[in-house]
Parts: structure tokens; sequence; C-alpha cells
């Protein structure tokens, strides 16, 4: 539940730190900061932070991007409420197919919102590839660029390496070997953790 929010007029300014989940459809999860379970401290708290977000995490390609700038009309108060509810929704569907526990339904949503996606997208070639292009004329183009993320991400070999940081709920493609990572960053939770071991020693 994400009921608080830090808010500079300039926006969050997002740095690797806010990017560490190895594809833009977990990066897009990590958008609340957390410093425990909590998923307390929204960071899309306007649709400036979406832009800055998508640019920076590499969600549309540029071409795209450029074309929703283009035309803000579609980016209304109602679609951000929409857009921050699907993120939870996704949360927990993500949740359960990573874990196996947790809300079945958030999971049969996400398929839903991925059809649904897929549905209003134009399967295109693109930079020498083929690729679905959200279409750019509807307030659900942010919701549907992001489950065509979760749609890629869910299909690739990533899907069976993605882990959930053992400190706060930020999701990571774990592309290690060995061991695995245990946390989303070890400049954040990673050093945490440790301060907090080294401390009950
Ligand atoms: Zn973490």
């Amino acid at each position: 539940m994400v009921t608080s929010s830090q808010h500079s007029p300039q926006g969050h300014r997002w740095s690797d730190a806010d990017l560490v989940g190895g594809h833009p459809a977990l990066d897009f999860l990590n958008t609340v900061a957390d410093k425990g379970k909590t998923r307390m401290e929204e960071k899309l708290v306007q649709w400036h932070d979406v832009h800055t977000w998508a640019a920076a995490a590499g969600l549309l390609a540029p071409a795209d991007l450029t074309r929703f700038r283009q035309q803000p009309e579609w980016d209304g108060a109602d679609a951000l409420t929409a857009l921050h509810r699907f993120r939870e929704d996704a949360y927990a569907a993500i949740v359960h197919v990573t874990s196996g526990v947790g809300d079945r339904r958030a999971y049969d949503r996400l398929a839903a919102a991925i059809r649904d996606a897929i549905g209003r997208s134009t399967f295109t070639t693109f930079d020498g590839r083929f690729v679905w292009r959200p279409d750019v004329q509807t307030a659900w183009r942010w919701i549907d660029s992001v489950a065509l993320a979760f749609e890629h991400l869910m299909r690739s070999e990533d899907s069976g390496r993605v882990r959930q940081c053992g400190r706060c709920t930020w999701f990571f493609v774990d592309r290690g070997r060995g061991a695995g990572r245990r946390w989303c960053d070890m400049r954040t939770c990673g050093n945490r953790a440790k301060a907090e071991a080294f401390r009950e020693r």
C-alpha cells in the first residue's frame, strides 16, 4: 500500500540506484521507495515522474517516448491513479509467480492486461526486429507499455531468474552465478543487512 510521497517540484531524480531491476518491468515495480516490506513511498507522484522514469528505464523506444510526450492530453489524473493501481496489482502477480503463494487472481489480471495491451498495439518492425508498439492515443497507453514489458520479461529466459530482495519489496533479475544475489542493491539493502547482522552478533 503506497500512502506517502516525497515530492520536489522537479520530481524524482532517477539514478542507477532506482534502476537495479535488470528489466524495465521490474524497475516499474521498484518505483516505490522501500526500506522494509512496506511499499510506502511513491516515486511516480506526477506524470512528469512517469515520463522521466520511462526515459531512464528504457521502457519505450525513444521515438515512442517522443510520440507519448507530444500528446500529453491522454495523461490525466485518473490514468495516473490507474497506473499506480496496476503497478501494485502487477506486484502481487509477480510475488505469486516467483513464490507460488499470494494472489493467484492478480496473476490472472496481469495476463488479461497483457492480452488487452496486445489488442490495442501494433505488431511491426522497429530497429530491425518485430515488436509490439503501444497505441499512443488511449488513456491506457502507459499501462499497455508496462504490460508489454511484463510480456517480454515473462517470455524471456530471465523469467526464471526473477528474485525479490531479502529486505525490501524490490524485484531484480539475478544474472549472477553461484550463491545468488540476495539484495536489490549492496549499496542500500545489502549494507543495511550486513550492519544488522553485525549488531546482532
Ligand atoms: Zn532491497
